[in-house]
């Protein structure tokens, strides 16, 4: 008669008193209960394939699962990656004036209480002001990201009614965020005019009818038409929308307020231009080449954003007072003119390529045989500015489990570094990473070598 392994395997109660420090009764005890039983269940079918694990090992994997359970979801990761917009990473770091900001409105705030006559006071006045001065627009609103802003601009002045928006320009942004649809969702109707590559201000003056409300210019943000091409400029569209009556609507993506050619980039449409080249109401994102936290910005004329800001929608999109305190304090820099050393996505265009040499040549010699430092080129990403970058330098390190094995080690890490694979090697990129994190990822490279056998 053959023993079914399975048999000899211990109880729950017996991997539970093998955890020291459990308490008798409670949640805890509930949850490392749940993890004991799942291991257990593991176990039973690695015991058919003949594993024989010890009581000691069954409890310490009932610790990993107890402490995997228990730990934040959301973690912060050091970008290596060379993309200064990570949407995976979750876009534009804050800078410090904006932490700050959110760790003193986290506290009872002012939010909507006017100190003045103490009287009751609207959250919307917190950022008008500083969007105005950013920007040069009359009025400003926010909501909870520039999808929001533009289907509630739609909504609001264009439903039921015709947009009319260039077949260039129809586009899909990313993560199934396509315009038809929000077009269509937000109750207006889509009017196509011009093709694919070429688009005249006359397509768009003749596709206007008695149902028409607005045209509609997207920035198409994440690729480019190169080569045959036209598209008319927001002054060309704008003198179309006045002399036919309709609005113009520039939906920026970026939402940069800077030149970016002063920072070795191609030039990004700014909001002041789009405004004072006669838009009637200009959108962007808060967390793209702003640099702040995730919000929608909409800017424009006054009686427009009024409009908006009476509408429901205002209320069911509105920011919460987190994102409220670092999208201001975020424009403050802009309005100081600090966004350089202030904003972190500027703060990492503005470095310089002797010092990333330097520290891609710190973080290389932690591999030792295996790093060695490439010139390559730090990407804006995000959407904005597609196919464009700046020079850096970069750490390449190789590793006998290969390029993803290698990035698989340093994202297992507990603070888990994100390279990139090129040419079989992680490339490490310090310009999107904050100097004062570069111990971290040199430890990580040190440790992932030696520990797994690079
Ligand atoms: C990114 C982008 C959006 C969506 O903005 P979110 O803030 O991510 O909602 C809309 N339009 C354009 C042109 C964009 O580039």
């Amino acid at each position: 008669m053959t023993t079914d392994p399975r048999r000899s395997l211990p109880s729950v109660d017996a991997i539970l008193v093998a955890l020291p420090g459990l308490p008798a009764g409670g949640r805890e005890r509930a949850l490392a209960t749940e993890a004991a039983r799942e291991v257990l269940a593991e176990a039973r079918d690695g015991a058919r394939a003949g594993a024989q694990p010890s009581l000691q090992e069954l409890a310490s994997r009932t610790r990993l699962v107890i402490e995997r359970r228990l730990a934040p979801s959301l973690v912060r990761v050091i970008n290596a990656s060379g993309v200064i917009l990570q949407t995976n990473l979750g876009r534009a770091p804050l800078g410090r004036a904006a932490l700050e900001a959110i760790a003193e409105a986290a506290a009872y705030s002012n939010l909507e209480f006017d100190l003045g006559p103490g009287t009751r006071g609207s959250r919307h006045d917190h950022v008008r002001d500083m969007i105005r001065r950013a920007t040069g627009a009359e009025d400003g609103l926010t909501v909870n990201n520039n999808a929001a802003a533009l289907f509630m601009v739609l909504h609001v002045f264009a439903q039921g009614r015709e947009v009319i928006v260039s077949r260039g320009q129809a586009v899909e942004i990313g993560g199934g965020f396509r315009i038809p649809d929000v077009l269509r969702q937000s109750g207006a109707r889509l009017v196509e005019v011009g093709t694919t590559n070429r688009t005249y201000a006359s397509d768009y003056e003749a596709a206007v009818t008695p149902d028409t409300a607005a045209i509609l210019r997207v920035h198409t943000s994440n690729f480019q038409v190169v080569g045959f091409t036209a598209e008319p400029t927001v002054d060309e569209l704008a003198s179309v929308a006045a002399q036919k009556g309709v609005l113009l609507i520039d939906d920026l993506g970026s939402g940069c307020l800077v030149e970016t050619r002063a920072y070795g980039l191609a030039h990004e449409p700014t909001v002041q231009e789009s405004l004072s080249a006669g838009s009637d109401l200009a959108l962007f994102s808060g967390d793209k080449l702003l640099g702040g936290p995730q919000s929608g910005i909409i800017a424009g004329r006054s009686d427009l954003v009024a409009e908006l800001r009476r509408h429901p929608l205002a209320r069911a999109l509105r920011l919460d007072k987190l994102t409220i305190a670092a999208l201001n304090a975020t424009l403050m820099q802009y309005v100081l003119g600090r966004q350089d050393s202030g904003i972190p996505v500027w703060e990492m265009l503005r470095r310089e390529p002797a010092s990333l040499r330097r520290r891609a040549r710190r973080w290389a010699r932690a591999a030792g045989e295996r790093g060695t430092i490439v010139r390559s080129r730090t990407m804006v990403g995000g959407g904005s500015l597609p196919g464009q970058g700046v020079e850096t330098w970069c750490a390449a390190i190789t590793h006998a489990d290969g390029a993803d094995g290698l990035a698989r080690h340093l994202r297992e890490r507990y603070a888990p570094v994100i390279g990139r694979i090129e040419d079989g090697a992680v490339l490490l990129d310090p310009r999107t990473v904050d100097p004062t994190d570069d111990r971290i990822v040199e430890e990580a490279v040190t440790r992932v070598l030696s520990e797994s056998g690079g």
